[in-house]
């Protein structure tokens, strides 16, 4: 314990200018870096289009893309022929001489960008389906063959196709507020979903009974975004940054053979045409059903996949309102169910369907519509009423992935060579999850319609950050920890990294830098820094302002200052543009207790001190020791008799006259008595976090400590900050509840503890003998005849 006067800085410490303590922690001038330096600099200058507040301002505008499209499905062949009117509308103050259309399945064509520039991984180890793509790759002619591209009146247009762009010029320029129509033809080839990794659509095939299972995303030459923030939005498409795309209004007519069921964006038009009587009644009856009602039972499906009926087709017609794009799924093989789901925000019923094999089953019927109508429920209360009238799950062979109003979602269960069906913990827990996922979408980014060639986690970050809160709500211990701070503490930790803002394409480690880090970043937020309040009310501000719009990051981040009043310009820049990782360290506790500056009670103290002081070892081994002034009392004088703390009055009297220059509150402090705790912190990982210390007192008693981040401001290294106390602290726990990412927890506490770990004995591994592998027979295995 140290005695700590109060004579010159008491009063600044007491009232709050721990500060000055601070600043005392030397710092060297050249490496001072202001984690707290606003963003603005480094973000657009606000506009008439994007305020300072994060808001689109009076002159935002966005353009408008129509679509009527007629498609043939060819089960025979596996490839789709379609043609579509556009209309584009040209809302901007701009005058547009050319317009750029994706063409996003020219990413297969056979010397697509995509396909040149990847690389191998390694020339030691390869997974066969790493080298099955490859070969799959070299043979496979896909990509989009345009067979008519016209103006409204059937005028050939000029275009140029540079990767999975293509750029319409034209006749002439198409003036602010004008519109556009022009028609396309195309067809192309689908590919093996699994013969190809991150392919988002294409077709499954089931070799027992020789059907297809199609998921049919990025199927149509679609309008690429042009915005007041980036122009066209018309880089070439990877297949990791997805896309930004325009609203508007869909009329799809889907051909498939006479026994399919079709899944699609949109609300079916032709019911009486295509589904049966008894099926319409029992979609009727799923309306208001409280559990899901098969639409198309499991028997149902297994006859129509038996029957296979390739001689007839049907035309099944969707129409989407406010849609940024529109993807279908078609099979003989579906079954159907759904429910309806009622919105009570606006009083809307919504379908939840699901479409799956019957190798779906059992687990698809048991949790798939449920988990949609769980994540509309979730993600509505923390953003906004879910806008469209069905959301759907459907089985695929492809990663997970997500359109408006659709999701493809992979997993199924496995079955053994009896014939019967099991699923795993994670197929079961993985199904949830995917599903959350890619039906959350909906709200990220396919109604708040994020840039998402630019910024994966404006898409994904988002999005996981609201699925972990719907797993959550889903059931108390999901597996997984997704969102917890502790999930995120490895990759923080990781050499490979790159910032969360940064190019999609350029990204290291994605599935953790544009979902994980962002979505925990988000759960900090809301936790931790901000507080449920808060964090919703900006939060949900932010969805309202942009939803149907197109946001960038600038008017997120500026929205969650604006309408919080949080000044979060530190927790932008440590999360989200470097990789700095979370760890504090408690360096040192000092104890201090008041010097009272009464001389007396100075003296007893020291003495006090000096008597339980550890005696060293050469005083205490001579203890026998015959000293001079033993064997001569006459060399015994004053200095003998009164020792270094002996009082004298004139001390006494000096403090009283002490006292007398003190004023009333100055005289209390010196009699405070309490212990005076200055803990020393130091910030190893770079990023700054608030510290939150729980503090348990010798009489068994506790108390939690939070302190902003803003601690940090003057020395984002190193800070000292004042406890005061009636109590004698026992111990001190660093982030009590692990919820700040903290790295290190072995220097989070005070005292130290040690280091638990649980310890493996093993065998040294046998070298091998040829010669007795050689001279052994085999095991005979237990079933083998004898
Ligand atoms: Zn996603």
């Amino acid at each position: 314990m140290r005695r700590w006067s109060v004579a010159a800085v008491c009063a600044a410490v007491v009232l709050g200018f721990a500060g000055v303590a601070a600043a005392q922690i030397k710092q060297s001038k050249s490496n001072f870096e202001d984690k707290f330096r606003q963003l603005d600099q480094d973000w657009p200058t606000p506009n008439d289009q994007r305020l300072a507040s994060g808001a689109p301002g009076p002159g935002y505008w966005q353009q408008r893309a129509d679509y009527t499209i007629a498609v043939t499905l060819d089960d025979a062949n596996q490839s789709i022929k379609g043609s579509e009117t556009i209309t584009y509308t040209n809302n901007s103050p701009h005058r547009l001489t050319y317009l750029w259309v994706r063409l996003d399945q020219n990413r297969f064509a056979k010397h697509s960008d995509d396909y040149l520039s990847m690389p191998a991984a390694s020339s030691k180890r390869m997974r066969f389906r790493d080298l099955r793509h490859e070969y799959y790759r070299q043979k496979f002619d896909g990509g989009f063959k345009i067979s008519e591209l016209t103006d409204g009146r059937g005028r050939k247009l000029d275009r140029s196709i540079v990767g999975t762009m293509m750029r319409i010029d034209l006749p002439k320029p198409l003036e602010p507020g004008e519109k556009f129509v022009f028609r396309i033809g195309w067809s192309y080839k689908l590919i093996e979903s699994r013969a190809v990794p991150i392919k988002r659509s294409g077709f499954d095939y089931f070799r027992k009974d020789g059907n297809y299972l199609y998921n049919m995303g990025q199927w149509y030459p679609r309008v690429a975004a042009y915005t007041d923030a980036e122009a066209w939005d018309n880089r070439t498409f990877f297949g990791l940054g997805e896309f930004l795309l325009e609203f508007g209004d869909f009329d799809v007519a889907i051909t498939v053979p006479a026994d399919h069921i079709v899944a699609a964006t949109g609300t079916l038009q032709n019911a009486a045409q295509v589904l049966s009587a008894a099926q319409r009644s029992r979609l009727k009856k799923a309306r208001n059903a409280k559990k899901p009602v098969f639409i198309v039972t499991r028997d149902e499906a297994l006859a129509n996949q038996a029957e296979k009926d390739t001689s007839r087709t049907k035309t099944w017609k969707f129409r989407a309102e406010n849609v940024r794009d529109f993807a279908f799924a078609s099979s003989r093989k579906f079954v159907w169910d759904a429910m309806g789901y009622h919105q009570k925000s606006d009083g809307r019923t919504i379908m939840a369907q699901s479409f799956y094999p019957e190798e779906g089953m059992p687990l698809w019927d048991k949790y798939s519509t449920e988990a949609i109508v769980h994540t509309l429920k979730t993600y509505s209360k923390y953003t906004f009423p879910y806008p469209y009238p069905v959301a759907q799950s459907i089985n695929s062979a492809t990663s997970g992935m997500e359109y408006p109003m659709v999701s493809f979602n992979p997993p199924r269960p496995t079955e053994g060579k009896d014939g019967k069906r099991t699923y795993s913990r994670r197929t079961k827990y993985g199904l949830l999850s995917v599903i959350i996922h890619e039906v959350g979408h909906n709200y990220f980014p396919m109604v708040v319609s994020t840039p998402e060639r630019d910024w994966f986690w404006m898409d994904e970050g988002f999005n996981t950050f609201l699925q972990s809160m719907a797993q959550r709500a889903w059931e108390k211990d999901f597996p997984g920890s997704l969102g917890a701070p502790s999930s995120v503490v490895d990759y923080m930790l990781s050499k490979n990294q790159v910032p969360v803002m940064t190019d999609p394409e350029s990204l290291l480690q994605f599935g953790n830098n544009a979902y994980r880090k962002p979505a925990t970043a988000f759960n900090i937020l809301r936790e931790t820094v901000m507080g449920h309040e808060a964090f919703d009310h900006a939060f949900r501000e932010y969805a309202r302002r942009w939803k149907f719009r197109h946001p960038y990051p600038a008017d997120f981040f500026r929205t969650m200052e604006d309408a919080s009043g949080f000044d979060l310009d530190w927790f932008w820049r440590g999360w989200f543009y470097t990789t700095d990782h979370v760890d504090i360290s408690i360096d040192r506790v000092v104890e201090a207790s008041i010097d009272t500056k009464d001389p007396d009670i100075e003296a007893a103290w020291a003495r006090r001190k000096e008597a339980t002081a550890p005696v060293p070892r050469i005083v205490e081994s001579r203890k026998d020791l015959v000293r001079r002034i033993d064997e001569n009392p006459d060399l015994v004088d004053f200095y003998n008799r009164n020792d270094a703390h002996t009082v004298s009055d004139r001390q006494r009297k000096k403090y009283a006259k002490t006292l007398e220059g003190l004023e009333d509150w100055q005289k209390e402090l010196l009699k405070s008595g309490d212990t005076l705790y200055f803990i020393e912190l130091s910030n190893v990982g770079g990023l700054v976090m608030p510290v939150i210390l729980e503090i348990v007192f010798e009489d068994g008693s506790r108390e939690e400590v939070r302190w902003q981040a803003s601690l940090w401001r003057r020395n984002p290294f190193k800070v000292r900050k004042l406890y005061t106390s009636a109590r004698k602290i026992r111990s001190i726990t660093l982030d009590p509840h692990l919820e700040t990412a903290d790295a290190d927890l072995e220097n989070n506490y005070w005292p130290r503890r040690p280091v638990k770990t649980r310890l493996e004995l093993f065998k040294a591994r046998k070298s091998r003998n040829l010669m007795k592998e050689m001279q052994e027979p085999e095991t005979p295995k237990e079933d083998s005849p004898k």
